[in-house]
């Protein structure tokens, strides 16, 4: 059985008090211990007492993103050693906002991969198509430009560190989500590429997570489909309520 995952998301979203909010909100509605693993992804600055504030709970802290260089002079960039000295042990890499805002291309998300991999960190790799290539049909062959890319050179050892999310552009912050047949189609096609690049070990047993617009409407029913293994959720993360009704939708 496959580790189901539910990560929050909380893109540059709230200052230190929300923060403290929102993590109080949680504790306390968070009544039974969730089946799923569940992550929250704070901005940088809230890294430190979100991880504090959590550390008595299983939530597991990760970062949004983080360079490939171990430290030097890099203004504004944050390494792995520098999360890891907080007790950050997981990010996310190449969301598709940091892909079309701040220009990240597949070879630079392959080298912080192996940054964060050679640091034994766990890692959320983003990726998925933007509308015009689902309309012209290349969804299927980017996602595979996308993994080969930055992924298919990794160790089959390395991959127990890689938890994969397929995000379509079109369906983040939309309101539009992949309908479940459409995500599992892909999660389909994603694992069938693992195991043609990789192993069929690493096909069965890397969780798969579906992202763009997951809400507690439709989260069950796209966690139902076989080949989807979680979510990672953006803007349905930040109300403790939504959140927690995601992470238990199983
Ligand atoms: P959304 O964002 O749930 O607000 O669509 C998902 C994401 O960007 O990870």
């Amino acid at each position: 059985m496959r580790e189901q995952i539910v990560a929050g998301n909380w893109k540059m979203n709230n200052d230190l008090a929300e923060t403290e909010e929102l993590l109080g909100e949680m504790k306390m509605q968070m009544v039974k211990e969730p089946e799923a693993t569940v992550m929250v992804a704070p901005a940088f600055t809230n890294l430190y007492p979100t991880f504090q504030a959590l550390k008595d709970t299983p939530v597991i802290v990760a970062a949004q993103n983080m360079h490939e260089s171990e430290n030097g002079a890099f203004t504004g960039e944050i390494s792995a050693k520098m999360l890891q000295s907080i007790g950050v042990t997981t990010v996310i890499l190449g969301h598709s906002e940091r892909r079309a805002y701040f220009h990240e291309t597949n070879e630079q998300l392959a080298k912080k991969v192996d940054a964060a991999i050679s640091a034994g960190m766990r890692v959320i790799f983003c990726f998925g198509e933007e509308l015009e290539d689902r309309k012209n049909d290349k969804h299927f062959s980017l996602v595979e430009s996308q993994l080969k890319e930055a992924l298919f050179h990794l160790s089959e050892d390395a991959w127990k560190n890689i938890i994969l999310a397929y995000e379509p552009v079109w369906a983040i912050g939309t309101g539009e989500t992949a309908s479940p047949e459409q995500a599992q189609e892909m999660h389909k096609h994603i694992r069938t590429l693992l195991k043609d690049n990789v192993s069929a070990s690493v096909a069965e047993n890397t969780s798969i997570l579906y992202g763009g617009s997951v809400k507690p409407a439709n989260a069950r029913e796209i966690f139902a489909k076989e080949d989807v293994d979680g979510g990672l959720i953006g803007g349905a993360s930040l109300k403790a309520v939504d959140f927690l009704e995601i992470v238990n939708s199983f």
